[in-house]
C-alpha cells in the first residue's frame, strides 16, 4: 500500500480546493498589517517582523521554522540631525542659499504620520560635502547618454556633478556610468513624463500618480549579497573584506535622490543649449544640458551634502517549511523579501501578504490531514532584498551544496500587485508550462471584464501575447529581485510573476509611487486593488504552481521548452553577431551542431515520462520516477559553469544573465555578448577575440552536458 501511495498521481482537486480557499479578505488585513509601520532591513522591525512571521507559520501548521541571521554592510542617512542630514544646496554668487533640497517627504495621508520613517537616501552612496559651478543634465545617465554628451555636444562631466533621471536602467548602473565618465556626484530625479503620465491634477492620496514631493529611494550597489562577503555565506565564521577593498561595487562618488517638484527648481538654474526632444522630460521648463549655474543672471554653485554611511549590522531571514510526505529531500521554494524602504505596501508587502495566506492555506491541509505535498515545500521571507538581494543570496551561498542537490525550482513574487490590468511573469524555459497550466485555472480577478475571458491567462494572453501570439509572453530573467542568486549560483528553475498595470496606456518607468514614502495601505487599500481580487489571483496561481511541482509524480517540466528558447537564442546570436563570428574563426556550425543534439536528446527524453509505464512491470516503478526526475531536476544545472562568466565568478549560467548595461535587463550568451562589446574598437582585440574563442568553447560542451543531463542512461 505504501508503494502505491508513492506511485499514485497527486489528486488535481487538491489544486482548486487550494485555489478557493485564498482569501482576499484575509490578504488584506495581512497587508494592512505588515505595513503599517517602516520596515527597514537591519532595523529592529527586520527582526520583529520576521519573528511574527515565524510564530505564524507554527500557528497554521507548518512543521519547521527558523531564522537564519546574517551580519551584513548596509548603508543608512544621518535621520537626527537637520544640520547633517543629506540635502542639496544651490548657492548664488554671494554664497547665499537660493534653493535646497527637502529633508524629507512631506505626509500626505494620515497614515504616514509614523516615526523611522528613512530620509529619501541611495543606499551605499559615498559621502561627501562637494560643490561645483557646473551642473550637466544626462538624461537617464545611460551609457549612450554619456557617448552622445561627449560626441554630440563635446561636453565632458569630469569632475562636474550630474543630474539624471530616474527611469529605463537600474538606477546603479546610472552611478557606474557616471563615476566611468568621472562626474564628482550624481543626482537623480523622477521627471513627471516617466512617472505622473497624468494631467498632474490626479496624484497620490487621489490617484496612483507620484506626488512632486514623492522620491525613490533605492540602492546603488552593484553585486549581489552581502558587499563584503561575496560568494560566501555571513555568517560568524566569516571572512569580511576591508570595507575599503576596492573590488566591492559601491559607488565612489555621493548620489541624491529628488522629487519631480524640487527638481523643476534645479532647471531653472541650468544654462547651456536646449536639449533634443528624447531628452525632453515631462516638467514645464526648458530642459537644457547645463553647464556654469545662473542665479538671477550671476553665477552659482551647487552643493551635494551626503552624510549617508555603512554599517554592518544583522538581518534576518523567516523560513517555513512543509515536510513532503514522500520526497522530503526535494524542494520548491517560495519566495518574496520582507524588507522596505518604508511602508512598502506594494514593495514588498503585497507579496509577503499573499504567501502569509498560501502558507495559512496550505498549513491548514496538512495540520487536518487533508493533505501532505509529495515533495517539501519552503517559504522563505527575504531580509535586505533592497539593498542587494541580500538574504536571499546569503542563504544560498550558506546552503548552497545542498540546494543544488535537493531543489527542484525557486518561485518569487516580490510585489504581487503593481497595477489591476494583467499578469506579467518572467521565467526560465522548464517553467513555462507550470505557468500556464496555473493561470487556466485561476479566474480572472476583474470585475469589470468582459465574460469571455474567464481566467488570468485568457486575459494575459490578449494583453501580452508573444512573437506569435499563441501563447502569453513570458520574459527571460535579468536581475532585480531574489531569484537572480537562484539561477546564477545554483541554476535552479526560477520565475516570478505579479500583476501589472497596461504599460502601452501608462507610459511609466516603474508603477509611479515605487520606492516612496507614498507606498501605503491606504493606496493599495483605496486605489491600486480594491477588494484585493488581484492579490488574490496571484495568490492563486503562485500557490497552484507550487503544488504542482510539489505533487507531480513526475516534476512538470516541459524539455522540449528548453530547446525550443535554446534554438530562438542560438537564432538571435547568429542573427546579432554570426557573420562577424565567422569572420574572426569562429565556427557557428559548431554551435548549431550541439543545439540540434539536445533537441534530439530532449524529443526523446519528453515520452520517457511514458517509458514509466514499462517499467511498472520491473516493480522499480519509485526508482524509475527518481531517475527521471533527477534528470528534470538538473537540466538547468547543467548551464552552470562554476567558474562563472567571464570577470563575473558570481554569474554564472551561460544562457541567461542580468544585461551588463542595466541589471534590470535580461541579455542571454551574457559572456558572448559582453565579450563582442565593441571589440572591433578595442585596442586589445585580438586577445579579447581569444577570450571570445575560450568562452565559445565552454557554451559548446556546456550545451553537450545538458544534453548528456536529458539523456537516457540505459
Ligand atoms: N529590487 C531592488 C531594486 O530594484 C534591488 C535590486 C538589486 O540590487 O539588484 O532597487
Ligand atoms: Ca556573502
Ligand atoms: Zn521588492
Ligand atoms: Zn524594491
Amino acid at each position: 500500500a505504501m508503494n502505491d501511495a508513492i506511485i499514485k498521481e497527486a489528486d488535481s482537486e487538491i489544486g482548486d480546493d487550494i485555489i478557493n480557499q485564498i482569501s482576499s479578505e484575509n490578504i488584506r488585513l495581512y497587508l494592512r498589517d505588515l505595513s503599517e509601520l517602516p520596515h527597514l532591513a537591519g532595523t529592529p522591525a527586520d527582526y520583529t517582523q520576521a519573528k511574527e512571521l515565524v510564530d505564524f507559520w507554527s500557528s497554521v501548521g507548518l512543521d519547521e521554522t527558523f531564522l537564519t541571521p546574517y551580519d551584513v554592510l548596509l548603508s543608512y542617512p544621518n535621520n537626527d540631525d537637520e544640520s547633517q542630514m543629506n540635502r542639496l544646496f544651490v548657492y548664488d554668487d554671494n554664497g547665499q542659499t537660493v534653493w535646497q533640497s527637502d529633508l524629507r517627504e512631506p505626509i500626505l495621508h494620515p497614515s504616514e504620520n509614523k516615526s523611522d520613517v528613512v530620509p529619501p537616501f541611495n543606499a551605499y552612496s559615498a559621502p561627501g560635502d562637494i560643490r561645483s559651478a557646473e551642473l550637466i543634465y544626462v538624461n537617464y545617465a545611460r551609457a549612450e547618454d554619456f557617448y552622445w554628451l561627449m560626441h554630440n555636444k563635446s561636453i565632458d562631466v569630469t569632475g562636474k556633478i550630474v543630474l539624471a533621471r530616474y527611469g529605463k536602467i537600474f538606477r546603479g548602473d546610472k552611478v557606474a556610468q557616471a563615476e566611468r565618465y568621472g562626474a564628482r556626484g550624481i543626482i537623480i530625479y523622477s521627471d513627471p513624463a516617466d512617472y505622473d503620465d497624468s494631467d498632474t491634477s490626479h496624484v497620490y492620496p487621489d490617484d496612483w500618480w507620484l506626488p512632486d514631493s514623492g522620491v525613490q529611494r533605492g540602492t546603488v550597489f552593484l553585486g549581489k549579497g552581502d558587499p563584503l562577503t561575496p560568494g560566501y555565506p555571513a555568517i560568524e565564521t566569516a571572512f569580511r573584506l576591508n570595507q575599503s577593498d576596492p573590488s566591492i561595487e559601491t559607488p565612489n562618488i555621493p548620489v541624491h535622490p529628488i522629487g519631480y517638484g524640487i527638481a523643476w527648481n534645479l532647471f531653472g538654474y541650468m544654462t547651456g543649449d536646449e536639449v533634443p526632444s528624447e531628452w525632453r522630460g515631462g516638467l514645464n521648463r526648458t530642459y537644457r544640458f547645463g553647464g556654469n549655474l545662473s542665479v538671477s543672471g550671476q553665477s552659482g554653485t551647487i552643493r551635494m551634502r551626503i552624510s549617508t554611511s555603512n554599517a554592518v549590522r544583522r538581518t534576518y531571514n523567516a523560513i517555513g517549511i512543509i515536510r513532503g510526505a514522500y520526497e522530503p529531500d526535494r524542494y520548491i521554494i517560495l519566495g518574496n523579501h520582507r524588507d522596505a524602504w518604508v511602508f512598502g505596501a506594494i514593495d514588498p508587502s503585497s507579496g509577503t501578504a499573499v504567501m502569509k495566506e498560501i502558507s495559512r492555506v496550505m498549513g491548514n491541509m496538512v495540520k487536518s490531514g487533508k493533505w501532505r505535498p509529495r515533495r517539501s515545500i519552503i517559504f522563505c521571507s527575504w531580509g535586505s532584498e533592497e539593498y542587494g538581494l541580500i538574504g536571499s543570496t546569503e542563504w544560498i551561498e550558506q546552503y548552497i551544496k545542498s540546494l543544488a542537490a535537493r531543489s527542484v525550482g525557486y518561485l518569487n513574487v516580490d510585489i504581487s500587485v503593481q497595477g489591476n490590468f494583467s499578469l506579467r511573469a518572467l521565467a526560465t524555459p522548464l517553467l513555462y508550462e507550470a505557468i500556464y497550466s496555473a493561470t487556466r485555472r485561476v479566474p480572472n480577478p476583474d470585475p469589470l471584464e468582459s465574460s469571455n475571458v474567464k481566467t488570468v491567462y485568457d486575459k494575459w494572453l490578449s494583453s501580452f501575447p508573444n512573437a506569435d501570439s499563441s501563447k502569453p509572453r513570458i520574459s527571460s530573467m535579468g536581475s532585480g529581485s531574489d531569484y537572480a542568486s537562484f539561477i546564477q549560483q545554483v541554476g535552479l528553475p526560477c520565475l516570478d510573476v505579479r500583476y501589472t498595470y497596461d504599460n502601452n496606456k501608462y507610459k511609466v518607468s516603474s508603477y509611479p509611487l515605487y520606492h516612496s514614502k507614498y507606498e501605503t495601505f491606504y493606496a493599495v487599500d483605496n486605489i491600486i486593488d480594491r477588494g484585493f481580487r488581484f492579490h488574490t489571483a496571484v495568490g492563486q496561481t503562485w500557490a497552484e504552481i507550487a503544488r504542482n511541482l510539489a505533487d507531480s509524480l513526475i516534476i512538470p517540466f516541459n524539455v522540449m521548452d528548453y530547446a525550443i528558447a535554446l534554438e530562438s537564442l542560438v537564432d538571435q546570436l547568429f542573427a546579432d553577431y554570426g557573420p562577424k563570428m565567422e569572420s574572426n574563426g569562429i565556427r557557428f556550425g559548431k554551435c548549431t551542431e550541439k543545439l540540434n543534439q539536445f533537441k534530439v536528446y530532449c524529443q526523446s527524453a519528453t515520452p520517457v515520462a511514458h517509458g514509466v509505464v514499462i517499467r511498472i512491470a520491473c516493480k522499480q516503478l519509485p526508482y524509475a520516477i527518481r531517475e527521471i526526475n533527477d534528470k528534470l531536476m538538473n537540466l538547468e544545472r547543467a548551464f552552470i559553469d562554476p567558474s562563472g562568466l567571464p570577470g563575473r565568478p558570481l554569474a554564472r549560467h551561460v544562457l541567461f544573465a542580468e544585461s551588463s548595461v542595466n541589471t534590470y535587463a535580461g541579455s542571454s550568451f551574457p559572456g558572448l555578448v559582453d565579450g563582442m562589446f565593441e571589440i572591433d574598437e578595442a585596442p586589445d582585440k585580438v586577445q579579447r577575440w581569444e577570450k571570445v574563442k575560450q568562452h565559445y568553447s565552454v557554451i559548446l560542451f556546456t550545451i553537450q552536458s545538458a544534453s548528456s543531463t536529458v539523456k537516457d542512461s540505459t
